[in-house]
C-alpha cells in the first residue's frame, strides 16, 4: 500500500501501541504490518466480530490494535515463547485489557483445549508458518459457522510462489511448507478461501455452505 494510502487509513494509535511499535522494530519481532492490519480491523468491523482466537501473540501487539475496536471484543491468544508471553501480559495489562485478552502460554498444538472458550468469530492463524495446516485442522472445529479464519505471511517476503533461488536449506523448507498450505487450503472441500496480496499474503477462509 503506498504510504499515501496508510496515510489515509487510520489505524488504532495510543502511547503503549507506539512503543510497542518501537520495540518490535529494535527488537525484529514480527509483527503484522500496517496494510495486513487495516485489512484485518477493516474485517473485525464491518463482520461484527466479538470472539477472536489468536496463534502467536509475540508481544500482544494485533491483539490489543483488535481489542481496541469495540469494547465488547475478547481475544484469547497462545504464546509458546516464555519471553513474548510475559512482554505480551505486561503490555496487556498496561492498556488496562488484562479482562478482554487472555493469554494462553503453551505450544498451539499441545495445550490443553479447556482453556479455550471455543465458539470463534474470528481464528488468526500468525505462529510458527510450517504447522499452519496442522494449526488450521485443529482449530477449525471451534469455529462459528459464519465465522473467518484469516492466515497471515502466506508470501512470506515475496518468497513464496516465485521460482527464486533460495540458498538457506531451512528457509527453502519453510517457503516449500507455505506453498502446500495454499495448496491445501485452496483444494479445501470445506472451507472457501480468497488470497489477497496484502500485506505479507493473508488468506480469509469461511466454511463452505456443504462442507
Ligand atoms: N500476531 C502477532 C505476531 C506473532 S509472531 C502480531 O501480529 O502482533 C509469531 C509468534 O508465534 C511468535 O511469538 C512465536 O513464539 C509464536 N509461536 C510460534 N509457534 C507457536 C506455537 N506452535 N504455539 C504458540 N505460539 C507459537
Ligand atoms: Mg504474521
Amino acid at each position: 500500500m503506498s504510504d499515501y494510502f496508510l496515510k489515509m487509513n487510520r489505524l488504532p494509535e495510543s502511547e503503549i501501541l507506539s512503543m510497542m511499535r518501537k520495540f518490535a522494530e529494535e527488537k525484529k519481532v514480527p509483527i503484522i504490518n500496517d496494510e495486513g492490519l487495516v485489512f484485518l480491523l477493516f474485517l473485525v468491523k464491518t463482520r461484527k466480530i466479538k470472539r477472536i482466537l489468536e496463534i502467536g501473540t509475540a508481544i500482544g501487539f494485533s491483539a490489543i490494535n483488535m481489542a481496541s475496536l469495540d469494547d465488547k471484543i475478547i481475544v484469547e491468544t497462545i504464546e509458546r515463547d516464555q519471553e513474548m508471553y510475559s512482554i505480551a501480559k505486561t503490555n496487556i495489562t498496561n492498556a488496562k485489557m488484562a479482562d478482554r485478552i487472555k493469554v494462553i502460554f503453551g505450544d498451539a498444538l499441545e495445550i490443553d483445549d479447556e482453556q479455550l472458550s471455543r465458539n470463534y468469530d474470528l481464528i488468526f492463524i500468525d505462529a510458527a508458518k510450517a504447522q499452519y495446516i496442522k494449526f488450521f485442522e485443529k482449530y477449525e472445529t471451534m469455529l462459528n459457522n459464519e465465522g473467518i479464519i484469516f492466515t497471515d505471511n502466506l508470501l512470506f517476503h515475496g518468497l513464496v510462489g516465485t521460482d527464486e533461488e533460495i540458498k538457506s536449506k531451512n528457509l527453502r523448507s519453510l517457503v516449500s511448507k507455505i506453498s502446500d498450505f495454499n495448496d491445501w487450503l485452496k483444494n479445501n472441500e470445506k472451507y472457501e478461501s480468497v488470497f489477497f496480496n496484502i500485506g505479507d499474503g493473508i488468506a480469509v477462509s469461511t466454511r463452505r455452505k456443504n462442507g
